[in-house]
């Protein structure tokens, strides 16, 4: 639906994305859609709305998110490393009372600190798509729902019905595809297939199979750790025996979920995930921490997108993340939080914050990109959202503009502490 109102808001900057950032800017608005884009006395209007010292961007897009973790904030430590905080994770998980309350209460929890964060789109991922598909549809923001798929050893059965699941098959409601049918949709759905060690590799392959007979988007957590790549790869097989798969073998044995029917694909995780027909121009892999220079390669020859989560990244304590040399690849990488169970927010602006601080020298508009345009491209969306220009939906952000900080008023946002003043999707206030 439509915003119906024409409302013309004016900021003492406006920083497109696409273009150059103008003093004294203004952002006309009709019906949900951005009509105009130029300086507030090219569109002095009747309507006109003054947001005053403030930086108008478009919407944050979070392209990786968890939101029915968002109870577990701060409760699982990450200093041990991957494997310990997943067994925790799942140890919690597996002992909720009354899970998709949880559920709910985590969902919208989750909703109200992402809109008053400033995202305004994010990518979610859900292993109970039918409870937050509903709860999503309801809104306030835009989403891409991945349905999760975990199919490995003893519950490799469960296969089939947890891509129908992801799939959407039997639930109303949804709107699908890789692309958006109009512009007044608002949630679109997904295939989540977890990971390389918790789907099997013929698994892999029928859930890129189904997202190509659905057109539906893909995402996968991939090359997240290094225990994957050993998991993948394997050790040397002495005299027949099976491979050693190191710890997250471990983990499946502690879950009582492996058997030894789970094959060693001896490929790393992005040659696997390569094979298996995941890396598509419409599939979004978590992560990517632990690529080599061919990896690189063969992600940018896909046109596959990276969600790179820059504090959950740092709070495992990953070797440096490969992002710059990505991008030089010309492979499109944008920037997901993770969920609370490894984050402490789920702000994409503390995430190009951090960003900032630790890489000075990366240009402010490359992190902007990661932030908006590169996220809106990842979660094909970017012909209705990700930059603001005429033509596409009025997804944006207010942040205010720190009088006492850098007068360039994209390092102005980018180094202040201020959150954000107002968020807009399809020119509707959601936020504060
Ligand atoms: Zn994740």
């Amino acid at each position: 639906m439509g915003g119906g109102q024409n409302i013309v808001l004016r900021a003492r900057w406006v920083v497109p994305v696409e273009g150059p950032p103008i003093e004294n800017g203004a952002v006309a608005i009709h019906d949900g859609g951005v009509v105009a884009v130029a300086t507030a006395r090219d569109l002095a209007a009747t309507a006109l709305e003054d947001l005053g010292d403030v930086v108008l961007l478009p919407g944050f897009v979070n392209a990786h998110t968890h939101l029915e973790l968002s109870r577990l904030v701060g409760v699982l430590p990450t200093d041990s490393g991957f494997v310990p905080w997943l067994e925790r994770l799942t140890a919690m998980l597996r002992a909720g009372a009354d899970p998709d309350r949880d559920i709910e209460a985590s969902v919208r929890a989750g909703l109200r600190e992402s809109a008053a964060s400033g995202v305004t789109v994010l990518a979610d991922v859900t292993r109970r798509p039918e409870v937050v598909r509903r709860l999503l549809a309801d809104g306030p923001l835009r989403a891409l729902s991945f349905g999760e798929v975990i199919a490995v050893g003893r519950i490799r059965g469960e296969l089939t019905s947890r891509l129908d699941a992801a799939a959407g098959v039997g639930a109303p409601g949804h709107v699908g595809g890789s692309r958006p049918a109009d512009s007044s949709c608002l949630l679109r759905i997904g295939i989540s297939p977890h990971s390389p060690y918790t789907v099997e590799p013929d698994g892999l392959r029928a859930c890129a199979a189904r997202a190509g007979e659905t057109a539906l988007p893909l995402c996968v957590h991939l090359a997240e750790t290094a225990e994957e790549e050993m998991f993948t790869v394997g050790g040397t097989a002495i005299e027949g025996a099976a491979p050693e798969r190191g710890p997250l073998q471990k983990y499946l044995k502690r879950l009582d979920v492996w058997d030894d029917a789970v094959p060693c694909p001896r490929r790393r995780p992005v040659e696997l995930a390569a094979e298996c027909g995941l890396l598509r121009n419409d599939t979004v892999l978590a992560h990517a921490n632990f690529v080599s220079d061919a990896d690189i390669q063969i992600i940018a020859e896909s046109g596959a997108h990276v969600a790179y989560c820059p504090r959950t990244h740092r709070a495992f304590g990953h070797p440096p993340h490969r992002f710059r040399e990505m991008l030089g690849a010309r492979i499109n990488v944008c920037v997901g939080t993770d969920s609370l169970a490894s984050n402490p927010s789920l702000s994409v602006l503390d995430e190009l914050r951090f960003l900032r601080r630790e890489f000075p020298h990366v240009p402010p508009q490359t992190l902007l990109r990661m932030g908006t345009l590169n996220g809106a491209r990842a979660l094909g969306w970017d012909e209705r959202i990700g930059s603001l220009r005429p033509g596409k939906d009025a997804d944006i952000v207010a942040v205010p503009y720190d009088t006492s900080g850098p007068t360039d008023p994209l390092v102005n946002v980018l180094t202040s502490t201020l959150a954000p003043a107002a968020a807009y999707v399809r020119g509707i206030r959601r936020a504060p």
